[in-house]
């Protein structure tokens, strides 16, 4: 079944690139709603924008930028950056419906990881809708591969996602990680690992006007001797699991929850994009159902695994 928040959730904190506040206020919303941004300001250089020409529906062919992280935006000029770790919390909580208001371009970056909006989801609670969850579920394999660079998604009943990293240095080094999104595990597992990046990354981007918000309170950040938080990791492969959480955030773009199972070699923003694009060009490679199931229920992956066979046959 669909969800929706019970209540209106606010959220406030610094953008990444701007270093200016930004405050969110979610609203529950109806079914098939999804999930919608809407900018509530709008800076000098935009001009005029209308109130109906101020919303930005969080799927895939709205996205308009990959570089440094997700970015959405609609034919007027309106944009709204970094969405993939509160898509992330959407997703990964079992969120289908809700209305973004926004007075800035970027969401919070917060600590670096989804763990703000889940906490928030969570004291605002749930409400069950009466209709059922749409899913794409996955018929073939869909590849989309760049260089040495891999990202894939494949049948499967239960919603999984498989990465690889590898970075030269030593610190973040290889890590692959595999993840099941039923159950609560999102909460458990990747919502509380933060985003991470290289010390000579940060100088370049901060000498080039990006990442004025960043800092050591919203990234991992990594040098030659280590990581240089002073409190360190929160789990020995907090790299990787980010990475999953990043590919959660942008399959919800997809408008749906992705039935399959997605793996990732080297991956990101821009391949995951790439990824949903390639799949919506391919019909014969998914089909669009209705999902009663509760992915959400019990605490044991059987069950989940059982009911989805039986829903699915
Ligand atoms: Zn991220």
């Amino acid at each position: 079944m669909q969800y929706t928040l019970s209540q209106t959730v606010s959220l406030s904190g610094i953008g990444l690139h701007s270093a200016e506040i930004v405050n969110l206020t979610i609203h529950p919303a109806d079914p098939h709603h999804g999930i919608i941004f809407k900018r509530i300001k709008h800076s000098k250089d935009q001009g005029q924008i209308t109130e109906t020409q101020s919303y930005v529906p969080a799927l895939y062919n709205n996205v308009i930028d990959t570089r440094l992280c997700t970015v959405i935006g609609n034919e007027h000029g309106v944009t709204i950056s970094t969405i993939e770790h509160l898509m992330a919390a959407f997703r990964g909580l079992g969120i289908d419906n809700a209305l973004v208001e926004i007075d800035g371009m970027e969401v919070p970056i917060m600590d670096g990881s989804a763990d703000a909006f889940v906490k928030a989801f969570e004291e605002a609670g749930l409400q069950q809708q009466s209709a059922p969850r749409k899913a794409i579920r996955i018929l073939e394999e869909i590849i989309y591969e760049e260089g040495d660079k891999r990202a894939s998604l494949k049948p499967s009943i239960i919603p999984t996602y498989k990465g690889t990293i590898q970075y030269d240095n030593p610190f973040i080094g290889e890590q692959s990680f595999d993840f099941k999104l039923i159950n609560g595990n999102f909460k458990h597992d990747l919502a509380d690992c933060r985003t991470f990046c290289l010390l000579q990354d940060v100088q370049m981007m901060q000498a080039n006007g990006l990442a004025q918000g960043g800092s050591m309170d919203n990234a991992i950040v990594v040098d030659d001797n280590g990581v240089m938080n002073e409190a360190g990791l929160r789990c020995h492969n907090e790299f990787i699991r980010h990475k999953l959480l990043d590919a959660i955030g942008d399959l919800a773009l997809a408008g749906g929850l992705v039935l399959g199972e997605y793996e990732s070699h080297k991956g990101g923003h821009a391949m995951n994009n790439k990824l949903v694009r390639k799949l919506f060009d391919t019909p014969s490679a998914y089909e669009v159902i209705d999902l009663y199931v509760d992915l959400h229920a019990p605490d044991q992956d059987v069950y989940v695994a059982e009911t989805l066979s039986k829903a699915l046959s």
